[in-house]
């Protein structure tokens, strides 16, 4: 059903994600006159606040965590935030909160930004107080279940309230314009996808690094480990967005269709085809920093490190690896894609001693949202001792060929779908349960063949097996 919300419900309203995301990115929506100009955004957790001290708190994350030159209209949005205390296990509690929000003229989208074992018990509550009506949306935080089978007890709990069609998923990496501008890359131009197959591309690395440690996260974080924490939704929305067959329609149905499909091309990953590691004390950026275990405080066998050799097996990308690769304290936080193209068939320069290095296509998401794609050209010279050939980079950063535009961080364009009611950027149900049915069979082999993470200096690229997965293929990770 198509209507904009005139009605936020903000559940966990207090919480980290809320303060340096959430209201940052709905007071810049505001600020640019995104949202309607009557929407208000009710917040509700359990702390004792009303209306005013939630404003006052709201004000001084806003403060903290939102650069000044984004602050404009702060007041006015401040004035659109109304809260009410509750407990989501007591279901009595949301009679209150149905007061709060009123009745919504045009219509009511929530946003779950607790703890997932909270979705079943606020669901329920949502139901009782006649809150999960034809003209409400519902917003899910990951992570989505532990497993496919968590995974479908969330699913069914929502959708026993809720249709498909008003079941928001997030992943906030796909609110991310580096991560939209695939589409476009990939659909909008002519020279891509004529090569994108198997026949040219040669492998597909995807790499997520990051320089922290476990950062205050230490209870959900060891529950996890990185194949779910990353893999499961991040970087498996990456993979489904280089690897889709061309979508007829940029909406919601077409897109999703073809994304799944990729993942039910995933084949079951074999025991040699991973690496997974644990950090040990190191230095990141020549900063001293402990161990996983030290900062847990006890041993744990949970991986902080993950690299697998994928295969998607159609038509498409037959014998084409996707070498996937994620951790915690490596040297650098990147997250980038690299499409290695085939080496030409024939060499005309072989003859004169001149090496052709294959094409590569550098898509950078972050820190820097870039694309590099690296031509051959010859060394300018008059080739006395023969012709020289080097890779020389084309480089396009989007910050600097779309200066104009307001940067926006994903949320703001992911609340702002979800207010709108616009599910393309959203994750299916059976694209969530197919991401799953995947990582839970590397999980179970990991647990058939008693699979230990491997220490790894923190401030290295991880354990040299990972780097042994892709050289034994004669692959070399782009760092
Ligand atoms: P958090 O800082 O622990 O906040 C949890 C929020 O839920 C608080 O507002 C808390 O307030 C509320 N809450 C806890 N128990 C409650 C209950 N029984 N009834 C009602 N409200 C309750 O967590 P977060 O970092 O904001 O993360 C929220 C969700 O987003 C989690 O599922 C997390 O995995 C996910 N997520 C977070 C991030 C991130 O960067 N933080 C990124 C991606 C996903 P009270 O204690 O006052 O009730």
């Amino acid at each position: 059903m198509s209507f904009t919300a005139d009605c936020l419900l903000l559940f966990g309203a207090t919480g980290d994600l809320a303060q340096r995301m959430l209201l940052p990115s709905l007071c810049a929506l505001g600020a640019d006159g995104l949202i309607p100009p009557d929407l208000r955004i009710v917040g509700t957790a359990r702390q004792d606040l009303d209306d005013h001290s939630y404003r006052n708190f709201a004000r001084a994350a806003l403060e903290k965590y939102m650069p000044a030159d984004r602050r404009g209209a702060m007041a006015e949005f401040l004035n659109r935030l109304h809260y009410q205390p509750l407990d989501a296990n007591e279901t009595a509690h949301f009679a209150l909160l149905a007061a709060k929000v009123g009745t919504p003229q045009h219509g009511l989208s929530i946003f779950l930004s607790t703890a997932p074992s909270l979705f079943e018990p606020t669901i329920a509550g949502l139901v009782a107080s006649g809150l999960a009506g034809e003209k409400v949306r519902i917003g899910l935080e990951k992570p989505l279940g532990t497993d496919l089978e968590t995974s479908r007890q969330i699913n069914d709990a929502v959708a026993r309230a809720f249709p498909e069609d008003r079941i928001f998923r997030i992943d906030h990496y796909l609110g991310k314009e580096t991560v939209q501008n695939l589409l476009a890359l990939r659909f909008a131009n002519i020279m891509f996808e004529p090569l994108w197959n198997a026949a040219h591309i040669d492998h597909v690395q995807i790499t997520v690094a990051e320089t922290v440690g476990l950062e205050g996260r230490v209870g959900f974080y060891d529950g996890a480990g990185a194949l779910r924490d990353m893999v499961q939704n991040h970087m498996l929305q990456l993979l489904s967005l280089v690897a889709m067959e061309p979508p007829a329609h940029y909406d919601s149905t077409s897109i999703r269709d073809e994304k799944v499909k990729v993942l039910r091309c995933l084949r079951l990953v074999a025991p040699d085809e991973t690496v997974t590691g644990q950090y040990r004390a190191g230095a990141i950026a020549g900063q001293p920093v402990p161990g996983y275990d030290d900062e847990l405080g006890k041993d744990s066998g949970t991986e902080t490190f993950v690299a697998i050799k994928a295969h998607v097996d159609n038509w498409r990308w037959k014998g084409v690896p996707f070498y996937l690769r994620t951790g915690k304290r490596l040297p650098e936080r990147v997250t980038e894609i690299v499409i290695n193209f085939r080496r030409v068939p024939h060499s005309i320069f072989a003859s004169k001693a001149a090496r052709t290095e294959p094409n590569r296509l550098v898509i950078g998401i972050q820190p820097e949202e870039n694309l590099t794609l690296s031509l051959m050209a010859k060394v300018p010279g008059l080739d006395r001792d023969g012709i020289r050939l080097r890779p020389v980079p084309l480089d396009i950063a989007m910050d600097d060929a779309f200066a104009g535009p307001t940067k926006r961080i994903a949320y703001e364009r992911l609340l702002l779908d979800l207010i709108e009611g616009d599910q393309t950027l959203f994750v299916r149900r059976d694209e969530v349960e197919a991401q799953w049915d995947w990582i839970d069979a590397i999980r179970a082999s990991w647990a058939e063949h008693g699979l230990r993470p491997k220490p790894y200096t923190a401030g290295s690229w991880g354990p040299s097996a990972a780097i042994a997965l892709a050289e034994r293929d004669g692959v070399t990770w782009h760092e």
